[in-house]
């Protein structure tokens, strides 16, 4: 059975809509103090929603400053915020190259980077990125996306290794399809052709993306760091 987990604060990237609202959602059915970082709209009921775009360094840290004033230091961090900028390799310009990398990867580490100054003190500290199914698997129409995300694997193992002693676990969840606008936007035959390969058959709920990030953030999950957690209904087995 699962114990009642300790309530901290949390801070959910992107959490306006999509996967990270529904994390958010999570967070706040079992009692933690959630914050979310929008560039526009708002988190879901009963958390604080604080401006921040990623890309930005400076945003990101008046973001956390903010936070801190409202819910004291952040212990649970989601690294959440993500973009696609699809197209074939010979078709992708740096530009889409490189934003992808800015915002997924990048932006991750802003986000991180910043969250760990207080983790640090604290000697405690849960770091979520959320990769894809993608980032391993490959996928043909996104060399940018699938390398951001494959990155913060190794992103996460270095931290287990740096941080690891002081209490502070860095683990990677990867989600499968997932329905949520980013995939909302693709072909019906490509959607279809999608869920054929699937071993579930369908696609996941952000519902069920957020309960594995929510259990990583737990105490239940104090010696998992450094893992790669798939909820993709199989689709990436022997990652
Ligand atoms: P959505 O497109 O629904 O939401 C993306 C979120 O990221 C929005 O809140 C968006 O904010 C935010 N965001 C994007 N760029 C920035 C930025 N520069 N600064 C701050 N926030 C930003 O995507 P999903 O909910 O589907 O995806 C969430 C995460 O899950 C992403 O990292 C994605 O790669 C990953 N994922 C999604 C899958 C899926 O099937 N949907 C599958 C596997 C992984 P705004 O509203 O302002 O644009």
């Amino acid at each position: 059975m699962t114990t009642p987990t300790t309530p901290r604060t949390v801070l959910v990237t992107g959490g306006n809509r999509g996967i990270g609202y529904a994390i958010a959602e999570e967070f706040v059915a079992q009692g933690h103090r959630v914050a979310v970082t929008a560039r526009s709209g708002s988190g879901p009921a009963g958390t604080l929603t604080v401006i921040a775009d990623v890309t930005d360094s400076a945003s990101v840290d008046a973001a956390f400053t903010e936070v801190e004033k409202e819910l004291g230091p952040v212990e649970v961090v989601v690294a959440n915020a993500g973009i696609t900028k699809d197209t074939l390799l010979l078709r992708m310009t740096e530009d889409d190259f490189t934003s992808v990398i800015d915002t997924n990867l990048t932006g991750s580490f802003r986000v991180v980077k910043r969250a760990s100054k207080g983790m640090l003190k604290a000697r405690f500290g849960r770091i979520v990125l959320i990769s894809s199914v993608v980032g391993l698997y490959g996928s043909p129409g996104q060399v940018n996306y699938s390398a951001s995300k494959s990155a913060l694997v190794g992103f996460a193992r270095s931290i287990t290794r740096e941080l690891g002693a002081r209490n502070i676990t860095a683990n990677v969840v990867a989600p499968g399809f997932i329905e949520t606008d980013m995939t909302a936007e693709l072909p019906a035959e490509q959607q279809a052709e999608y869920k054929k390969s699937i071993p579930a058959a369908r696609y996941g709920t952000a519902a069920e993306v957020a309960k594995a990030v929510a259990w990583l953030a737990s105490d239940d999950a104090a010696y998992i760091s450094g893992a790669v957690i798939p909820v993709d209904g199989g689709l990436g087995m022997g990652h």
